[in-house]
């Protein structure tokens, strides 16, 4: 069997799972529209007696301090409510991600039998408190979105304040500037999240589990255009159980992972490939624009090498999807194989071209 499929298909599921995430979230963050609207619209009327700019220091002052202030408890609850979510999310996560751990590994190796009611499972806890997304533990970026919220929202309040705006044109604003303006964020959060849970517990469960059946793991990017170079130069190595490794996800959106190799069976097969095309749009008034579309994977042959030999490989037919990659600089001295992906990288950074030299 092909290992390296069926976590593939498994990460799917968990990118389904961050999906529900980010839609629970914003539930939550559009209850905090409507109770923010009525809480400033309050404060102005009892605070302000005219315009805002008209108004006396003192006026002014204290509707700014008590607008933020009522901000500010406002979104303290609701994250309290998006913890217990995320919290949720992630046990789920953990759950599911050795469930399903143990399901590939049974399969891969059938003379093992373990029974998964007797297996040491993955503690969230542990993953709360111990594991780094780029350095931050998931508590530290989950406050790190209600600070940049909590902002936005006042931000956008005040401007409403200064420009004199009514209730109702303010609470358009508190939508598409401060609540909408988050959206991405939270889905970004909700993917590298879940993505850090379920890597926790995959390398938790074969650790404690299997490790008599999994001696090494093979780090796997995505091969593709949109992969960053750092993921690109890991890609396909291998590390030994006890050995240190990146903790993945490296960086926000990242969609690498890692996958045990079990002896006879494959831990990277034929590798999906995939590259985004280009095409040009007529629109109904006579312009024309260019579109970017990922092409399906399934219409690319896939690849058994690593990214690199991937990016050599397109060489010959392609360099310029290459050059798109690495810049032209880059791109000139791989193509003459002075320089390769893992010296453009140190320490999970891409170096200054003059380092490189
Ligand atoms: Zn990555």
């Amino acid at each position: 069997m092909n290992i390296a499929d069926e976590f593939l298909k498994h990460a799917h599921f968990v990118d389904k799972r961050a999906n529900q995430l980010s839609r629970d979230m914003l539930i939550e963050l559009n209850k905090a529209h409507s109770s923010i609207t009525g809480k400033l619209a309050t404060i102005q009327a009892d605070v302000l007696n005219k315009p805002f700019l008209k108004a006396s220091y003192a006026r002014r002052k204290k509707v700014l301090t008590m607008q933020a202030q009522a901000i500010e408890n406002i979104i303290t609850d609701i994250f309290k409510e998006i913890n217990v979510i995320i919290e949720d999310a992630a046990q789920d996560t953990l759950f599911g991600t050795a469930q399903a751990t143990h399901g590939i590994i049974s399969k891969a190796a059938p003379t093992i039998n373990v029974d998964f009611t007797k297996l040491h499972l993955p503690v969230a806890k542990k993953w709360f408190e111990t594991t780094t997304i780029a350095g931050l533990l998931p508590n530290e970026l989950i406050n790190k979105l209600e600070a940049s919220t909590r902002d936005k929202i006042i931000s956008v309040s005040r401007q409403a304040l200064i420009q004199g705006k009514g209730t109702l044109s303010m609470a358009r604003m508190l939508k598409k500037q401060g609540i909408e303006g988050t959206y991405r964020g939270i889905e970004g959060l909700s993917r590298t999240l879940l993505l850090s849970a379920s890597n926790y517990a995959k390398d938790e469960l074969i650790t404690e589990n299997y490790s008599d059946v999994v001696k090494q793991w093979r780090y796997l990017a995505t091969l593709d255009g949109r992969t960053c170079l750092v993921c690109g130069a890991d890609d396909h190595s291998l590390f030994k159980l006890n050995e240190y490794k990146p903790v993945l996800p490296q960086h926000f959106n990242c969609r690498c992972t890692y996958v045990p190799v079990v002896e006879n069976s494959i831990a990277t097969g034929q590798r999906p490939t995939g590259k985004h095309s280009e095409r040009w749009v007529q629109h109904r008034d006579g312009t024309r624009s260019r579109k970017f579309t990922p092409d399906k994977v399934s219409h690319h042959i896939g690849f058994t090498g690593s990214y690199q030999a991937w990016l050599k490989e397109q060489l010959k037919t392609d360099p310029a999807f290459v050059k798109d990659i690495l810049g032209p600089k880059r791109f000139e001295l791989f193509s003459k194989g002075k320089l390769n992906l893992k010296a453009m990288v140190t320490d999970g950074r891409i170096k200054n071209l003059k380092k490189t030299m």
